[in-house]
């Protein structure tokens, strides 16, 4: 996308919107989401929005709290699930109405000019500001901000603020919440989404012991509250009133306002949920951030902000653009990921519907190691989640007819909700993958308390599963094979020994077996405990060795090389550049028997193979793969294209590397696959994040060691990032000439430069030469 059409201006620290288009709303109220992992607050306008209702989704939504909605089948089989459950629109509490003589101020193109909107990422604050004009000619000027805070996470802080500009008159305020926010079905009403309000209100009140709305949702259970204390400064107020009736609250201030003095209004809003609540607890805790005060509230904020970007930011020096999109990233992720161990990350954040708050494969492959390397502690809770879901993963796995744990393809509290089994159930891969996370894990922490109370449990029971839902076929030189699965390319589901998921299994049970007997050595009383919880013996523990060993991956001997399964050379080969643009996504354009029996790949599938076991692969192997699947894979996954410069990266393909690269990180801000209005794509943001730190400064953990083969695009001047690894904070500044790297915190550490071993010690950076 060339940099003319782009719609938000590049600034380093912060997304800037000076128009206010009706086409461009829905994708500006999520691009201007806040959230702090339990709540996410779509960037919606407190006066309203002036455009036909569908142009605009008011979204506040709360980690883990979802309703049930059951499916209809033609033909329901066995295994299926029988409903799905999608995260919920609670109240809109963000409403803030003025009326100047009695005409409300709502920006609309004719009445509203000077208009900015800004995202300062730095702070986790938004800001917006324009000039009203009346029909009479009365002018204000109304500036906004508001925050929701990662300090207190049930606090969201607002402050709205007018300015007669002409007149000196009466005013009148309200603040509101509204509880007839409900969910949108999105483009997708057919996978699953709630068509409409799925709760309904159990209680509400507005005076002086308190603002709120207390819904109930039908079937799930949960209960949500959503209070409100406001605080006018400023102002001489000649009426103060609350009106309240089931579904809406408000408090309403009429005042004598002067010209050109500011009459201010702070709203702190308090949202929790649960399946009890304490409603008075919440009054009691919101009225503590009225008495704490905006100012002081905002101090936090920026506190916890800047503790994060210590280690998160990534610095790119000369491009701004990038800059921009790269701290997007990171700043989203943050705010859209769940971190008390009982809630995670949705394919969306916390910023829309589009994926209705669902958690897949992304949060162990793309957005995990992310936190991995700068915030562990973040990445432990994101595994602790997986532990808290692990008894719906039992469940599956007897629902699918087999043995300890098959974890959901896509869902938010572990039940399966997908319903295309084909390329959900169907991808066993997540088991591997939630395994080689907690690999990964381990690796990077030595966190021995973890796999004893968390890791262990899940690596048995999903080995487990594992090791007999494939079994060694005779005619495969009883080689260990996976039938009928799906791979990451969901565009060739329902085939036989996927590479990347025999191959991850592979790893899994080899983590599995070397997991054991760890644990029999060292912690004997520990492994009992874990054997006789997971019923599993030492037959079973041989057999995950043997079918490891003896795992079978397809391989083309006439081309000497890797095949991504059994099939893949006995599909109908297709120039996918002759496919019209038109068509994309092809999924929602072609019947699945026309689309699966292409050679024609979605998203990046042995190719990621190549970047996360990268140490297992030749060059020459990386080379091969990337030449035969790149040229048929159509990226109609968000996924895809990250993964695709890494590898490029790998191979010495820079510019193929960079172009991709360039593909994921706007993803959102340009809203490349046109969706970005149903939420960000929060797998891509992750992996734009590893394409700087995997494949531009090409980083690889492995035997207990951080590897580098730093490079920089042309287009930079310099980049830097900092590591955490085994307690130690590393930071790699790379420019065209060399490669600094400073270790700021811990022990020493060897790392190794472009094959070449090096000592750091604290203080005394090492700088290398560029090859
Ligand atoms: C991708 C999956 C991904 C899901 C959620 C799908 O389009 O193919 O790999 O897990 O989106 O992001």
């Amino acid at each position: 996308m060339s940099e003319e059409i782009r719609k938000y201006e590049p600034h380093s620290w912060e997304i800037v919107e000076t128009d206010f288009s009706e086409e461009g709303n829905l994708q500006s109220e999520t691009i201007f989401s806040l959230g702090n992992g339990k709540i996410g607050l779509r960037g919606s306008f407190e006066e309203g929005f002036y455009g036909e209702p569908e142009n605009s989704i008011v979204g506040t939504y709360l980690n883990g709290i979802y309703e049930y909605r059951e499916y209809q089948y033609a033909w329901k089989r066995p295994g299926f699930p029988d409903r799905t459950h999608a995260m919920i629109n609670v109240a809109n509490i963000l409403p803030v109405e003025v009326f100047v003589e009695g005409e409300k101020v709502i920006m609309t193109p004719e009445s509203a000019k000077d208009y900015k909107r800004i995202l300062d990422m730095k702070h986790g604050v938004l800001r917006r500001s324009f000039v009203w004009t009346g029909r009479q000619g009365k002018q204000v000027q109304i500036e906004t901000e508001r925050f929701v805070s990662l300090d207190s996470l049930n606090l969201i802080a607002m402050k709205y603020e007018v300015r007669p500009l002409n007149f000196t008159g009466d005013i009148c305020i309200a603040s509101v919440i509204d509880g007839n926010a409900g969910n949108n079905a999105g483009r997708k009403p057919e996978m699953g989404a709630l068509k409409k309000a799925p709760t309904y209100i159990q209680e509400s009140a507005a005076g002086e012991s308190g603002c709120y709305i207390v819904q109930k949702t039908y079937k799930s259970g949960f209960v949500i509250g959503s209070v409100m204390e406001n605080d006018l400064q400023n102002a001489v107020v000649k009426q103060e009133e609350y009106l309240c009736d089931e579904r809406y609250v408000k408090e309403q201030f009429t005042v004598s306002a002067e010209q050109e003095k500011s009459i201010i209004l702070y709203k702190y809003i308090g949202l929790d949920a649960g399946t009890e609540l304490d409603i008075n607890a919440l009054v009691a805790e919101t009225h503590e951030s009225y008495m704490c005060g905006y100012e002081e509230l905002k101090r936090r904020q920026e506190k916890c902000w800047k503790e994060f970007w210590e280690n998160a930011d990534v610095w790119i020096d000369g491009d701004d653009a990038l800059q921009q999109a790269v701290r997007y990233d990171a700043f989203q992720l943050m705010q859209g990921t769940g971190k008390d161990g009982k809630t995670n990350i949705g394919a969306n954040a916390l910023t829309g519907e589009g994926y209705r708050g669902q958690t897949f494969w992304d949060t162990e492959m793309y957005m995990l190691p992310f936190f991995l390397y700068t915030q562990p502690e973040v990445a432990k809770q994101l595994l602790i989640y997986r532990h808290h879901i692990l008894p719906k993963a039992k469940e599956r796995a007897r629902q699918m007819e087999g043995c300890g744990a098959l974890y959901a393809w896509n869902s938010i509290n572990g039940e399966e909700c997908g319903f295309v089994f084909e390329a959900a159930t169907a991808q066993y891969h997540i088991n591997p993958d939630i395994c080689y996370a907690i690999k990964r894990y381990m690796d990077a922490t030595q966190d021995e308390e973890f796999m004893i109370q968390y890791g262990a449990e899940m690596l048995f029971e999903t080995s487990k599963y594992m090791a007999h839902r494939g079994c060694f076929i005779k005619y495969r030189n009883n080689q260990f094979c996976i039938n009928v699965v799906c791979g990451p390319d969901e565009y060739t589901p329902i085939v036989d020994n996927n590479y990347y998921t025999n191959y991850m299994t592979k790893v899994q049970l080899d983590f599995a077996y070397d997991t054991a007997k760890w644990l029999k050595e060292k912690y004997p009383q520990e492994y009992d405990r874990l054997i006789h919880k997971t019923e599993i013996d030492e037959e079973e523990i041989e057999l995950w060795k043997r079918a490891a060993d003896n795992m079978y991956l397809p391989y083309s001997e006439e081309l000497d090389m890797p095949m991504q399964d059994d099939q893949t050379l006995y599909r109908e080969p297709v120039d996918i550049k002759t496919i019209d643009k038109e068509r994309l996504p092809l999924l929602f354009h072609l019947h699945p028997l026309n689309l699966w029996r292409y050679q024609i790949l979605k998203q990046a599938d042995i190719v990621l193979l190549m970047y996360i076991m990268s140490q297992d692969f030749s060059r020459e192997t990386k080379e091969k793969i990337y030449d035969f699947y790149e040229p048929k894979t159509i990226h109609d996954s968000s996924l895809s294209v990250s993964i695709h410069s890494i590898v490029a990266n790998d191979i010495g393909r820079y510019d193929e590397a960079y172009e991709y690269f360039m593909k994921a990180a706007r993803m959102d801000l340009d809203d490349r696959h046109g969706n970005t209005c149903e939420g960000v794509h929060a797998a891509c943001m992750g992996g734009t994040i590893l394409a700087i730190l995997n494949g531009f400064a090409g980083m690889r953990i492995y035997d207990g060691c951080v590897h580098f083969e730093p490079h920089i695009p042309e287009k930079w001047k310099q980049y830097k990032f900092r590591v955490v690894y085994r307690g130690r904070t590393l930071e790699v500044h790379a420019d065209h000439t060399e490669t600094s790297y400073t270790l700021l915190d811990g022990e020493n550490m060897e790392i190794e430069h472009c094959g070449q071993r090096i000592l750091l010690e604290k203080g005394a950076p090492k700088v290398m030469k560029l090859n």
